[in-house]
């Protein structure tokens, strides 16, 4: 599938920004027990019309859980689901307007492709010509076209992954649930994959959910991402915001890469809050006026937002010296580590944008550097 660009119209999509916009899928103070275990425990969550949704969480945190119960193969304890409106309670899954992927697609090994994508669509009452129609539209969508005599054992995972969307979309779901989509895939067709599958949910106006436990293919696809823990949502956001303004350390430290500090509270004027640090003082810009004084507190530093350099920087603060320890080239960027000088320097993970293609690194093992960054860089960790 070609793949557009979306950027522009994705960038602008935020109906949960707007207080008139109307939610078309509701959980309400959703549990979900089992045994003593709450998968799921009193959530509620909003998903708007075309809204691509990422459930995102460590293994065990309930993602799974919530999609089948809106998916209805499962029931919550207390709560309610709504769809367009319509509490979903006692509606069997094949009569609700959700449809799910499966991670393992969950084809029919014995049927050909054309089967496969039909059988959702026999179980109505369509006539034989519209089945045949709806699923030789569906292999165009999904660029099968040709493939419709083909078993599962004679396609490619990739390929697949596509007759598993196709069934999927066949009966024109509102809402599609997508179970780890692109699990079975190898990483360079995951990332093509990726894009098609957000031009095919932009192209029809769907709704998404997905669930997944990567937290790039969350950024990279999704408009928002639920962050799960222990089946609560620690924050829900678009990606930019869980990844620049996580709510506490949770979030912090499971999405993207971080360095933290803790520091003590020397002062707050306005924004500006200085720390006693253990390895010098730091400076951060955080719009919280309830810090106190002698309170210690904990400081997130993503990786790429710290400066190495040879040579002293100018700025007062926010600079620290140490020595390099490990220099990890993975292509797009090098990841340096630094232990920071002093008894049990701590670690400090540095990304290099590799820009230019060069044979010497400015820097090397064993250097003496400094790392600084900007008052804005820090991250005021709550929780
Ligand atoms: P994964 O990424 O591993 O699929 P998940 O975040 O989707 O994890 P769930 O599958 O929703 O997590 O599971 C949440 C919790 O509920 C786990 O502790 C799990 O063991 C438990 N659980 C899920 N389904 C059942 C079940 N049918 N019976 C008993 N316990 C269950």
């Amino acid at each position: 599938m070609a793949r557009k660009s979306l950027g522009n119209i994705r960038r602008s999509f935020a109906p949960w920004a707007d207080p008139a916009a109307i939610p078309q899928v509701r959980f309400e103070s959703v549990t979900k027990r089992f045994d003593d275990i709450a998968a799921v425990s009193d959530l509620t969550l909003s998903l708007y019309p075309g809204e691509f949704h990422a459930l995102l969480g460590p293994s065990g945190c309930g993602k799974t859980t919530l999609m089948r119960m809106l998916a209805g193969f499962e029931t919550p304890d207390s709560g309610r689901i709504l769809l367009d409106g319509q509490d979903l309670a006692g509606i069997p899954p094949h009569l609700r307007p959700t449809n799910m992927m499966f991670q393992s697609y969950a084809l029919f090994p014995h049927m050909s492709v054309f089967d496969n994508i039909a059988f959702g669509l026999r179980q109505g009452n369509l006539k034989r010509e519209a089945i045949a129609a709806r699923v030789a539209e569906m292999l165009a969508l999904v660029k099968l076209e040709g493939f419709a005599g083909r078993r599962p054992d004679q396609l490619s995972g990739g390929q697949k992954q596509r007759v598993a969307l196709a069934r999927a979309l066949a009966r024109q779901p509102k809402v599609l649930l997508l179970d780890e989509p692109l699990g079975a895939l190898d990483k360079k067709l995951r990332e093509e994959t990726q894009y098609e599958l957000m031009d095919l949910q932009a192209e029809l106006g769907l709704t998404f959910l997905m669930v997944t436990h990567d937290q790039d293919e969350a950024m990279a696809m999704a408009d928002r991402i639920s962050v799960m823990e222990r089946g609560r949502i620690a924050q829900v956001g678009a990606p930019e915001e869980i990844y620049e303004m996580p709510a506490n350390r949770y979030v912090a430290e499971f999405v993207g890469d971080i360095n933290v500090f803790e520091g003590v509270v020397d002062e707050v004027k306005g924004e500006i809050i200085s720390l006693d640090g253990r390895h010098g003082p730091i400076i951060l810009d955080d719009p919280d006026p309830s810090l106190a004084i002698g309170q210690t507190v904990s400081v997130a530093i993503r990786p790429e937002k710290i400066s190495i350099t040879l040579e002293e920087p100018a700025q007062p603060t926010n600079k620290m010296t140490g020595e390099i320890w490990d220099i990890g080239y993975l292509g797009d960027f090098t990841m340096v580590q630094v232990k920071l000088d002093g008894e049990a320097g701590q670690l400090v993970r540095v990304a290099l944008p590799n820009r230019s293609r060069r044979a010497e690194r400015p820097i090397a093992w064993e250097d003496r550097v400094w790392l600084s960054w900007d008052v804005e860089a820090g991250i005021l960790l709550r929780g």
